[in-house]
């Protein structure tokens, strides 16, 4: 089974979508400046990057949940849980 445990705050993923999901917030947008006419703008900077990651209680909300292993995934199911228990059993 593949994973992704992620270096910011090692947690781990069950899966891709699982880690895109807890990382949140713009790279960086570009600034733009409006010519007086607003007929044209140009990009004179951009915005401080605000990637980060969620915290449990913020990953909790979104629905995201945690199989037997404590790995994160993107929203709890039955058949998964019931998958993740059988492995660990085993
Ligand atoms: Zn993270």
């Amino acid at each position: 089974m593949s994973k992704c445990v992620c270096t910011g705050c090692q947690q781990t993923f069950t899966c891709l979508s699982a880690f895109d999901m807890h990382r949140v917030g713009s790279c960086g947008e570009p600034i733009y400046a409006e010519s007086r006419t607003r007929k044209s703008r140009r990009v004179i900077g951009h915005t401080p990057s605000q990637r980060r990651c969620l915290t449990e209680q913020e990953m909790l909300a979104k629905g995201m949940g945690r199989n037997a292993q404590g790995w994160w995934m993107t929203r709890p199911s039955a058949v998964h849980w019931a998958e993740e228990q059988a492995i660990a059993c085993s």
